[in-house]
């Protein structure tokens, strides 16, 4: 038989055919015999209904490629140069090594997570990081759940479920996509009693709508705006009185939440846990991968008959963390203890104190190598930006930085622009940018890898209609 007959009348080789080669063998034990079959199948089936001959090598080329496709991990590393450090879409806080070493041992084995070693009895998994966090803030005890949003549901459910929860109208706040305020609350079964006005909340308001029905006082840091004019709120440390002369408890949702000064660095002063605490609230409620620059968590730290309570409620253990997260967790608390190294090791702080004069000083080195790779793509110069936080801490404060700013040569349309944007967000590494003003800003403040984003760029060329395009590997 000759190959020609094997291919049959429909001009395309049958499965066996196909499988028999070494580069057959080798997909083979890279993907595993069904999935590479599957492959094969689908692309000669493909071939069949558009009536095209195909050779061998042809179809299992095009088996390869869907292969490489379907079977790429889905959450890929990125190289976030928006400008927004704890982009919460793009998965907030790096990890240290300490924390990802920790993470991956806890990963790998058992672990006391809930035992205790000296009793040889059940353990509490909370104890592994209570600890610390009673140390760094001050507080009575701590415990931890999913992420904030848990945190706030499970003390308002456990402090307040059918009874009222006063809130001021300037602090109703929506954090993004599904958090917002007024939700929460419905959903952990307490009533949103709001006292005085956008832009202007007193004492007396919250005093006024203290009664027998009131379950909790809760005050929410307004995370990601600032209202700015004839404004006035209540101090935290009258409430914190107020709360108290009714025994009502009073609750500090903080956000972002931070353990250190951040103005020991230069960045603008963000309240402290400890500092929340020293002012009177009861509990206070913030993240874990926010500031704090450790895993998603959220994190409640207060008085301790309070935080018992939380801890009964049967919501706790579906909001309960895993032990690889409290691993996590519990090494970035460890950080803290030494805070003069914390900005070298922590990499969220050490992002978000990056001198300027160092990133452009990157810039320099960055823009003739960019420059070329992008000769009759885009004209690429080094333009003075701002940096943004993120996670809604500080909003109104930006960071100087530097960014390659990317112009489209051949086409000004707007088109153009997002078609580079595409182009760069199709690389390796997904390189993640934002457009200014007719051009693909790259903030740099978070770029550490130069050599990995460097490498990778000769894959975006000029496609026919003078837009960028990636080249076909
Ligand atoms: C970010 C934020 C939350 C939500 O925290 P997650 O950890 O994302 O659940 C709640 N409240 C405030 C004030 C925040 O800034």
């Amino acid at each position: 038989m000759t190959a020609n007959e094997r291919q049959g009348r429909s001009g395309l080789p049958s499965v066996d055919l196909v499988l028999r080669s070494e580069e057959a063998g080798a997909l083979i034990g890279r993907y595993g015999r069904s999935l590479v079959v599957d492959a094969v199948r689908t692309a000669l089936a493909e071939r069949r209904r558009c009536g095209v001959a195909a050779s061998a090598v042809a179809i299992l080329e095009q088996s390869a490629q869907s292969l490489a496709r379907d079977m790429r991990m889905s959450q890929r590393r990125v190289f976030n140069l928006t400008g927004t450090v704890l982009h919460t879409n793009l998965g907030r806080a790096p990890l240290p090594e300490e924390a990802i070493t920790a993470a991956v041992a806890a990963m790998r084995d058992p672990t006391t997570l809930e035992y205790n070693i000296e009793t040889g009895k059940r353990g509490e998994r909370d104890d592994h990081i209570a600890g610390w966090l009673t140390r760094l803030t001050g507080a009575e005890a701590a415990l931890t759940v999913n992420n904030n949003a848990g945190a706030l549901l499970l003390a308002l459910n456990t402090l307040a479920e059918a009874r009222e929860t006063i809130v001021s109208r300037g602090e109703l706040i929506e954090i993004g996509g599904s958090f917002r305020l007024p939700d929460i609350m419905a959903r952990a079964g307490t009533r949103l009693r709001e006292v005085g006005t956008t832009n202007r909340t007193h004492l007396a308001d919250f005093a006024a709508a203290i009664g027998p029905q009131t379950g909790l006082i809760l005050k929410a840091h307004t995370s990601n705006f600032a209202i700015q004019g004839f404004t006035a709120a209540a101090p935290a440390v009258k409430l914190a009185a107020l709360a108290r002369e009714h025994a009502i408890p009073f609750i500090e949702d903080l956000g972002s939440g931070t353990l250190v000064d951040f103005e020991r660095w230069g960045l603008p002063h963000e309240p402290t846990v400890a500092e929340t605490l020293a002012q009177g609230a009861d509990l206070v409620t913030f993240s874990g991968d926010k500031l704090l620059g450790g895993p998603q968590a959220g994190l409640v730290v207060g008085r301790a008959e309070l935080v018992r309570r939380l801890a009964r409620n049967p919501l706790k253990r579906a909001l309960r963390l895993d032990k690889i997260r409290l691993a996590a967790l519990e090494a970035v608390l460890r950080l803290y203890a030494d805070p003069a190294r914390l900005a070298e090791r922590l990499p969220a702080l050490r992002l978000l104190t990056r001198p300027v004069d160092g990133i452009k000083a990157l810039g320099m080195g960055l823009l003739p190598v960019v420059e070329q790779r992008f000769q009759d793509i885009a004209e690429v110069s080094l333009v003075e930006t701002k940096s943004q936080i993120g996670s809604g801490a500080l909003p109104v404060s930006v960071l100087p930085s530097a960014a390659l700013a990317l112009r489209p040569l051949r086409q000004r349309s707007g088109a153009a622009v997002e078609a580079l944007a595409r182009a760069l967000r199709g690389l390796p590494i997904p390189v993640i940018g934002r457009i200014e003003a007719g051009r693909v800003l790259l903030d740099l403040r978070c770029l550490e890898d130069e050599v990995a984003f460097l490498e990778q760029l000769d894959a975006v060329t000029l496609g026919k209609h003078g837009a960028a395009i990636l080249a076909k590997p």
